[in-house]
């Protein structure tokens, strides 16, 4: 039997023995484990956002409402329009300046942290804003 710690008279300590806690093996395990648990976590804690920040270079250029019904916002850029859909709880990009169309391609989102990113285009659109947009909501947002 492996001996775990004693109590220390002297100082009233109760002293752990290193233990070889952390084996190649176990610590792959420990942070597959991990992996696992924060994935999930985020899964199960996906929540509709009820608004879309949209970002060129970094700088927000936009805040839209995905409330309501579907309206289409066009977004000038200098290799060409980008245009959005956005409404019903959504935002896709219906078109594109740029070569591979990874972001039309990427399709709607409508959780809260889900990104659509353009690098061509220098383009973000990020979800903000949990639950549904109103008055009180509204006010408690900081921007
Ligand atoms: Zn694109």
């Amino acid at each position: 039997m492996q001996i775990l710690g004693y109590v220390d008279r002297e100082n009233g300590f109760v002293l752990m023995k290193k233990l070889p806690f952390f084996k190649p093996l176990d610590s792959i395990i420990i942070v597959l484990i991990l992996v696992v648990s924060v994935w999930s976590l985020t899964f199960f804690t996906r929540e509709k956002g009820f608004q879309a920040e949209i970002f060129i270079k970094a700088k927000l250029v936009s805040r839209l409402s995905l409330n309501g019904d579907e309206k289409k916002f066009i977004l000038p850029s200098k290799k060409g329009d980008i245009h959005v859909l956005y409404g019903e709880g959504e935002i896709r990009i219906l078109h594109a300046p740029c070569k591979h169309k990874i972001c039309v391609k990427h399709g709607a989102i409508s959780n809260t942290r889900e990104k659509i990113i353009c690098a061509p285009s220098g383009l973000l659109i990020q979800i903000t804003g949990t639950g549904s947009l109103n008055k009180d909501s509204l006010d408690a947002i900081t921007f």
